[in-house]
């Protein structure tokens, strides 16, 4: 076959819109996918996503029988469920918050799109390793599916689109790239589709529990999907023993909502929830989407940043294909981009706050919420990146309400103290290799102050 522009494993959200883009700018993509082609997007999924990711990467809004249905906002309870935040964050002038889907008709569109722009896509094609020039990425081996026919490929770039497998991630020998992700940086989750009795409250909003009974270090979240239809999960932190479909049947149990419900489908997945990758490039590889770590830390959402990460990348690699430097170095500027200037330096500060929901019990998550130690507009900021920055009018009212627990208020200062100046530093991610070292330094005292292991 004849030498790709673009090879790239993986037709997820990542990997999909990333051809779509690369395509739209003349690049020559091959898109390979293991799977058959109409299961493309088939994917275990909380299946929510915010319209602001749709609207800057420029996808029309979902219709049809991908929508499954208009979403204005999220509550945040406490495991009494007595009282709730609501987390909204509408663009003016837009007509919802974001919509639940539906991931294989949605994973279908995206898939089309990219064909329809000139990109090449081969089902069947399970990729196996990366092909070597010394240490450059220069293609893929893929196996036929349908033949077991071993296929090699060369692009003048390769992407690693593969999800958590992150096929060639793992497989990859540089410095700045780390193979494995710690089972503790994982939400590992179970979620079911179902078919309810009566439709879920409320019908326009999404529902996030925070309860370590049942989902410790993660949450559970009722999504509605239209009319009677929800889809229902819960994450546990990894590494730690949980078994998470043992306690989601141990919480559908638990809500007379659940009673008679009709499991539509059902299944369990993981996510990456941690830091950025030191780097989302090597030497003629880059990765994108949960093979770059580009997941939100505190709520696991990654497609909607697995798309922007296509987004940012498609002219860079552009660019550094027509400059004949697809090098660490040419490619170093998807790095520059991601973290200074989009969600790389959220994912970034979100991880300390993944890190302190983690250490909060239930007692203390139900005091914060009962006595609006933290607010709707603080998880706003937060979701922002920006900490947790009590202002300054309500700070001696919460400090009161807080004096009970000031041992938490204070951990809460220290962490969202240490997010802004995450978020300072990866504003200000290192132009060049040369000055990464000492930024690194940085990042990792941030942790150490903190007490958190890298
Ligand atoms: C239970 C659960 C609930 C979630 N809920 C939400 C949510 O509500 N909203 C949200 O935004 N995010 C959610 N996420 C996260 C979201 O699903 C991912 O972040 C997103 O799918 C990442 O897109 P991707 O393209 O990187 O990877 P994927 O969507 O995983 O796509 C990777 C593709 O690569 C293919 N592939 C893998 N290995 C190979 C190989 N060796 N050769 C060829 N092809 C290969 C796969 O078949 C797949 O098609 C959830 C995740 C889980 C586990």
């Amino acid at each position: 076959m004849t030498k790709q522009d673009l090879v790239v494993v993986g037709a997820g959200p990542a990997g999909a819109h990333l051809a779509y883009e690369a395509a739209k700018l003349d690049l020559r993509v091959l898109l390979l996918e293991r799977l058959p082609r109409d299961r493309v997007g088939d994917k275990v999924c909380g299946e929510g996503i915010a319209l602001h990711h749709l609207k800057n990467a420029g996808i029309p809004f979902p219709t049809g029988e991908e929508l499954g249905t208009l979403i204005n906002g999220i509550d945040i309870y406490p495991p009494s469920m007595e009282n709730y935040v609501t987390v909204s964050q509408r663009i003016e002038g837009e007509i919802c918050d974001g919509w639940t889907i539906d991931r294989l008709h949605f994973g279908q569109r995206l898939l089309k799109r990219a064909e329809d722009a000139g990109a090449k896509v081969t089902d069947h094609a399970h990729v196996i390793k990366p092909l070597l020039d010394k240490d450059t990425v220069v293609g893929v081996q893929y196996k036929d599916t349908t033949t077991d026919k071993i296929v090699k490929i060369t692009a003048k770039v390769t992407v690693d689109a593969s999800g958590m497998s992150a096929t060639l991630r793992r497989r990859i020998k540089h410095p700045l790239i780390e193979n494995k992700i710690a089972l503790q940086d994982q939400a590992v989750c179970y979620r079911e589709v179902l078919e309810l009795k009566q439709p879920p409250e409320p019908q326009d909003r999404c529902t996030i529990i925070m309860d370590e009974r049942y989902s410790p270090g993660g949450y559970i979240w009722i999504f509605p999907r239209g009319g009677t239809i929800a889809n229902v999960g819960l994450g546990t932190q990894g590494g730690k023993g949980h078994r998470p479909k043992v306690l989601y049947k141990k919480f559908i149990a638990s809500k007379p909502m659940f009673k008679g419900a009709k499991v539509i489908t059902g299944g369990g997945g993981a996510a990456p929830i941690r830091r950025p990758l030191w780097s989302y490039v090597a030497d003629g590889i880059v990765f994108i989407g949960d093979s770059g770590c580009h997941v939100n830390p505190i709520h696991g959402g990654g497609i909607g940043s697995a798309i922007e990460a296509a987004h940012v990348v498609a002219p860079i690699v552009k660019n550094a294909i027509e400059a004949g430097d697809v090098s660490t170095t040419g490619l170093w500027p998807f790095n520059v981009e991601y973290n200074r200037h989009h969600y790389g330096q959220k994912i970034a500060s979100l991880d300390l706050m993944r890190r302190l929901l983690q250490e909060v019990g239930n007692k203390e998550f139900e005091f914060v919420i009962n006595n609006r130690i933290i607010t709707t507009e603080d998880l706003l900021r937060a979701n922002a990146g920006e900490g947790i920055q009590l202002s300054a009018t309500d700070k001696a009212g919460r400090f009161i309400r807080g004096l009970r627990k000031l041992g938490l208020l204070r951990r809460i200062q220290k962490v969202s103290k240490a997010m802004g100046e995450m978020l300072r530093l990866y504003k200000d991610f290192p132009a060049s290799l040369e000055k990464f070292k000492a930024w690194k330094d940085e990042v990792e005292q941030i942790y150490h102050n903190l007490g958190y292991e890298l």
